[in-house]
């Protein structure tokens, strides 16, 4: 079978160079293991950052090391009272066809219930980091301004909608016309803005008559910082990611953000998923709800092919996807 391994650590914007496919055996399961076939791999912006040197919330990859990220799978061979053949697995797996794996490094997910790969976005931990994010930290008010970045990405798109069903004025930041369309058209955004052709700040400043009193950090940079003089009294930042800066080769330089937060007594917090493991399940439920009743929808990006991963993974940063992007390795 193939595996993908970091071959080098990227400088800069990753290229397919940085990777290597190897050949590897397959293996067979011990007691207590199984023998699954990946069906669908995710691919996200923040194992950029795991591909770097350096002490973060999660370990590096090492050079030479399989690249490893959440992976829908389906179980081949068991070894292991827990589960049976054809079961449909989800778990933090290597990037290659076949994992063999213990059987609590893997858990079930119904298919029956939900498409497979909504386990990876919506019903996942991308939804899980929107609702989290949005709910825990940025606290939307009915009638209240919420301003999200990489609004038709996989967070930013539930963010969104979470902020509707909460009654909030919302405005999306995304870039290109069709993700805008789409954030307007299918998902009920107030507002969006193309961040590529419009100038940010007096767009902004049109889509926010009334101020901003929340904005759902993805990107930084140059979008994140125009947010700033429209933060009203008491506005809340959850600052989640910034894509904008993941292939910088020096560190981000901007204006100065303090005096806006001082004036404004707004709290600006960054998180990580990983900080709400413990209500993992009520997010969960919350967000499966609102998905069967049809308050929430979903949007993928589905990448053919084992081979396509490298692409799928690079799109990320030129904004090929809309909603999550994952990879089809073979079917259920
Ligand atoms: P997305 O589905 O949003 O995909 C990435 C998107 O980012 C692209 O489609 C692109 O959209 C946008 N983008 C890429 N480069 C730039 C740039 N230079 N400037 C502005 N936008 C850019 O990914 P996710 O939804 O998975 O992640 C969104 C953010 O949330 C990321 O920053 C990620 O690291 C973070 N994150 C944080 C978590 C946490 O626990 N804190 C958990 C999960 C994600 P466009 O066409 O609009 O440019």
């Amino acid at each position: 079978q193939q595996t993908i391994q970091l071959g080098r650590r990227p400088k800069g914007t990753p290229t397919y160079e940085d990777f290597n496919f190897v050949e590897a055996p397959i293996g067979s399961p011990d007691k207590g293991e199984v023998l699954v076939r990946t069906v669908y791999i995710s691919v996200d912006p923040y194992l950029r950052g795991r591909m770097n040197e350096g002490k973060s919330y999660i370990p590096p990859f090492e050079v030479g090391e399989v690249i490893s990220s959440a992976v829908i799978a389906q179980v081949e061979k068991s070894n292991s009272d827990r589960f049976s053949e054809g079961d449909v697995v989800i778990g933090s797996l290597g990037w290659q066809e076949y994992s063999v794996v213990k059987d609590n490094e893997v858990r079930k997910v119904d298919h029956h219930q939900a498409p497979a790969s909504a386990y990876l976005s919506v019903l996942g931990m991308t939804g899980l980091t929107a609702y989290f994010g949005l709910l825990d930290i940025g606290k939307p008010k009915e009638g209240e301004t919420v301003v999200v970045s990489g609004a038709a990405g996989a967070v930013g798109s539930v963010v969104g909608q979470i902020a509707k069903l909460k009654g909030a004025r919302v405005v999306g930041i995304a870039g290109s016309d069709e993700k805008t369309s789409y954030l307007k058209d299918t998902l009920g955004f107030d507002a969006t803005i193309n961040y590529k052709t419009e100038d940010i700040a007096q767009a902004l400043k049109d889509a926010c008559p009334d101020g901003i009193d929340v904005y759902f950090e993805n990107v930084g940079g140059e979008v994140g910082d125009a947010v700033f003089p429209l933060l009203n009294n008491f506005a809340r930042i959850p600052v989640c990611g910034a894509i904008s800066s993941y292939n910088n080769t020096e560190p981000d330089l901007g204006p100065r953000v303090q005096g806006y937060l001082i004036k404004t007594s707004s709290l600006m917090q960054g998180f990580t998923v990983g900080n709400y493991s413990s209500r993992f399940k009520e997010g969960a439920e919350a967000l499966a709800g609102w998905l069967s009743e049809g308050k929430l929808t979903y949007e993928e990006t589905i990448t053919e092919g084992f081979d396509h991963t490298i692409d799928a993974f690079l799109d990320l940063f030129k904004g090929a996807n809309t909603g999550k992007a994952v990879v089809k390795v073979s079917e259920i």
